[in-house]
């Protein structure tokens, strides 16, 4: 008999993505087809995202109503409406491994991607979205960032780019900061080495692209916080992406490209006993849970996903070794905190709240749901508006309360938070990113 979910913990098995029958468009149809078929029995997660409505209404739509009817070209809808947050298999799923039933909705999601990647290849502006370091690198020439920056302001551009690239022309984009991270920050400090039980001495900042071209100013916080605890720290000499924006196109090679950059430099940090911290829970995802699972073989990968960090876990196991200052000297007020799926999945509890809520003077609004901006997803021309819809019931929730602040560990997300805010005429509050409230908090922000 078939029981109802499962008792144990849930699992994930390895993806395996160098198996040629990973790639077989008949195989993958009929693993969709039995996947789909649960969910329509199911159909907890109609409410998390866009898949799932278009699956029900498929099948709806079908002369008997059951997945075996609905034509498999029509399964390409379901797939491009998943933008990978993993809310299904972490949250709601009763049937993922050990469960006999095997199923992880966004990894098979995530194997459609593949396949169509491998048969059709990357869109140009897929392409141009997905290349966060190169996009970087290019527009943070001095002179091509005041260009870049000015002329998506301009909203004939945006219409233009909207048509020819495919970027809605109403979403929020990032602009390009005139220096990059790397040229900002001071390389390395020297503070004696504190171990504590639960956390690491020392740690080494994997920037992420948003830090190093766009919003630098956060990572620069965390080097005031980290100092501000006497923690030495030192910065990844060459990093490259994380991988996330080609994984979320099921560019899989590309992956393993960047990923053969970066772990050799992580695993060296590793090995050496540095806590590596990522302000960006995406980046950090992708090393804690994707890369391991696409290179279970590979001990580097594996060593490199335990000594990985988010920020807000390090400081909190900090506080429990006894080694955090409490010495705040500013009020926050009331904010309003977004929790990303990406930092949800990683099943490392609400830390950042955590961290907020010791601030005197601070409430802390924690609204956990899905913003729907989800990377570059919601910037696409044929996504936006549901990322806005996604988004809608977030963007009431962060304006409860009056907040003085509104944050995200996503930065990104909370861009888009602040723009649903103001689209439906919800009351303004300054957005700052967890880090940056933190070091407010300890009289530190300039
Ligand atoms: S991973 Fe996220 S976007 Fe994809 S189907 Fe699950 S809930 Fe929807
Ligand atoms: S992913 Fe799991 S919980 Fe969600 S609809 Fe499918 S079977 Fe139900």
């Amino acid at each position: 008999m078939k029981r109802e979910g499962n008792l144990e913990a849930p699992t994930r098995h390895p993806l395996d993505w160098k198996n040629p029958e990973f790639y077989d468009q008949a195989k993958l149809d009929v693993e969709l087809e039995r996947v789909f078929d649960i969910c329509h029995g199911c159909r907890r997660c109609v409410s998390l995202c866009g898949s799932f409505p278009s699956l029900f209404d498929l099948v709806d739509a079908t002369e008997d109503g059951e997945v075996h009817g609905i034509d498999k070209k029509d399964y390409a809808a379901v797939v491009d409406q998943c933008y990978l947050c993993d809310l299904c298999y972490m949250t709601k799923c009763p049937y993922v491994p050990p469960h006999e039933w095997n199923l992880d909705f966004p990894h098979l999601m995530l194997r459609a991607k593949a396949v169509k990647h491998e048969n059709k290849g990357t869109s140009f502006r897929d392409n141009l979205l997905s290349s966060t370091d190169k996009l970087g690198s290019f527009a943070g020439i001095p002179i091509v960032t005041q260009a870049v920056n000015a002329i998506n302001k301009i909203p004939a551009v945006r219409t233009v780019m909207e048509s020819t690239l495919g970027v809605d022309k109403n979403a929020w984009i990032p602009e390009y900061a005139p220096k990059k991270f790397k040229q900002l920050a001071t390389k390395s400090s020297a503070w004696p080495v504190k171990n504590g039980t639960k956390t690491p001495g020392k740690v080494v900042i994997y920037a992420t692209c948003f830090i190093n071209y766009n919003e630098p100013g956060i990572g620069q916080d965390l080097i005031k916080l980290l100092d501000h605890n006497e923690i030495p720290y030192e910065l990844v000499n060459k990093e490259a992406c994380c991988g996330m924006p080609k994984l979320e196109l099921g560019d899989l090679n590309e992956v393993e490209k960047l990923k053969d950059i970066n772990i050799p430099q992580l695993s060296k940090f590793a090995k050496e006993g540095y806590a590596i911290l990522t302000p960006i829970p995406s980046c950090t995802l992708m090393f804690k849970q994707e890369l391991p699972l696409m290179f279970p073989d590979e001990v580097d990968v594996q060593l490199v996903k335990e000594a990985m960090w988010d920020p807000f876990e390090y400081l909190i196991a900090r506080k429990k070794d006894g080694l955090l200052k409490e010495d705040f000297k500013e009020e926050l007020g009331h904010v309003s905190y977004h929790v990303p799926c990406h930092s949800r999945v990683q099943n490392v509890g609400k830390k950042t709240a955590e961290t907020l809520e010791m601030i005197p003077g601070t409430t802390v609004n924690v609204v956990e749901r899905c913003s729907g901006h989800s990377g570059t997803w919601g910037v696409k021309k044929e996504f936006h508006a549901m990322a806005m819809k996604i988004g809608k019931p977030v963007f009431k929730n962060m304006a409860n309360n009056e907040p003085d602040y509104i944050s995200s560990d996503c930065q990104l997300a909370g861009h888009h938070i602040e723009q649903g805010m103001a689209e439906a005429g919800l009351k303004q509050a300054k957005m700052m990113h967890p880090i940056s409230l933190v070091v407010k908090a300890y009289g530190l922000a300039e």
